[in-house]
């Protein structure tokens, strides 16, 4: 076997996690089951006690997920990951394990929906209080540090404003505070982004986008720097119990095999995307990380390998031009989610975010024409097509008086 530690990132998705198997597969076999043999009641103590290396019962390790936790734990240069059942239950786990009554967490003020709903409704419950700011600005981190701050909550770039936070920057703040910097790298990946090189002390992922890649399993991943972290994890996972299981353990494996790939076809389809927006008379602003007009372009490319595949945009004419946008697109699919190797776009004024009404919406940065889209590998004219046809269906009458 190659040692996968020097090799290339894109050889690295190809072979890493990949063990020595019976009958030789090139690939790590389902070990679809819940529980492992003992040889006799000595070998079932020395397991339980740790002294010897094997597997107990699927919900504290199985062989399957091993193998893709491996593989991440290498491609983001962390020592270990853990599997878990969805990218909140690796955000819950991360929380459950650093955090006790009393404690205060600052977190990104544009970060993915139910962690903030989390933090606000469960963790408040018991006693932890959270401070939402925007990470982009570190004056706005500094301001709203405690005596009893233990976690800097970062993602970047942020959902769905695409706001980029200097990771190195926010780690060494967080040093000198003794708080542990936790990112959520799911709009980047390991292929773009390698947040544990900036400082950072923990990363968790929605495997269910970009990782995975394929749109056919929901799960999460934790990955950290060093044993005693680890044990503190897997003893949290191990109780909390939402842990990925086997089969999809192998389907997110084998989507790992094709990030780099699918990653560098993100970042072409999404460039020549953005800017084709950003040109269209009937487009009233493009956001992506790759454009100049980006707020943060210049320090996106220090911190970036690639700007990633997620897009956001308002049409001039408001509420009606999106969802005429939304109901004319045809390769293009209505769906929420991301990171898959479709194109998927969806507006959240008149879908994820209709019930929570105008006034809140505006006072979270959701415009009524505002347009997410999650960028696939298609071929790229056939989305542009796409985008003709269904922009050549929107009339603009007066320019309205927007929210
Ligand atoms: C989807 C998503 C999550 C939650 O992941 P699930 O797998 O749906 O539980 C967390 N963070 C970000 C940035 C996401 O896009």
């Amino acid at each position: 076997m190659a040692d996968t530690k020097k090799i290339h990132f894109d050889s690295k998705c190809v072979h890493s996690g990949i063990g020595e198997y019976e009958f030789g597969p090139v690939v790590p076999p389902i070990y679809q089951t819940s529980t492992f043999k003992f040889e006799n009641t000595k070998h079932g103590g020395a397991l339980f006690a740790g002294d010897q290396k094997g597997h107990i019962y699927t919900r504290m390790s199985n062989p399957t997920v091993e193998a893709m936790e491996n593989s991440i734990a290498e491609l983001e240069g962390g020592h270990k990951a853990l599997g878990c059942a969805s990218g909140m239950s690796a955000i819950n786990t991360t929380f459950s394990a650093l955090l006790e009554a009393g404690d205060h967490v600052i977190c990104s003020k544009s970060v993915y929906g139910p962690t903030s709903t989390l933090l606000r409704t469960i963790f408040s419950k018991f006693g932890v209080e959270t401070t939402f700011v925007e990470t982009a600005y570190i004056e706005q981190i500094e301001d709203a540090i405690k005596p009893n701050t233990k976690i800097i909550y970062v993602e970047t770039p942020g959902n769905p404003t695409l706001c980029i936070t200097d990771l190195a920057a926010v780690s060494k703040l967080a040093k000198s505070i003794n708080a542990k910097v936790v990112v959520d790298n799911t709009f980047m990946s390991p292929a773009l982004q390698r947040p544990f090189e900036f400082g950072v002390d923990v990363v968790v992922h929605s495997m269910t986008k970009f990782l995975n890649g394929h749109a056919d399993v929901v799960a999460g991943i934790i990955v950290v720097k060093d044993e005693e972290t680890y044990k503190k994890f897997r003893s949290t996972l191990n109780q909390l119990g939402g842990v990925i299981d086997p089969f999809n353990s192998f389907l997110v494996h084998r989507g790992l095999k094709t990030l780099a790939i699918r990653m560098e076809k993100h970042n072409q389809n999404s460039q020549v995307i953005a800017e084709y927006l950003e040109k269209h008379p009937k487009i009233k602003w493009v956001r992506y990380p790759g454009l100049k007009s980006h707020p943060h372009y210049e320090f996106g490319l220090k911190q970036h390998k690639g700007h990633g595949g997620m897009i956001t945009f308002e049409v001039k004419g408001g509420f009606n031009s999106g969802e005429t946008l939304m109901n004319s697109v045809k390769l293009c699919q209505l769906a929420v989610s991301l990171g898959g190797v479709e194109t998927l776009v969806q507006h959240p004024a008149s879908m994820t975010h209709l019930t929570m009404g105008k006034e809140a919406r505006k006072s979270a940065g959701i415009t009524d024409g505002l347009v997410r889209l999650s960028v696939g590998i298609e071929n790229v004219n056939d989305i542009l097509t796409d985008f003709d046809q269904a922009l050549a269906k929107i009339e603009i009458k007066e320019e309205v008086e927007e929210m």
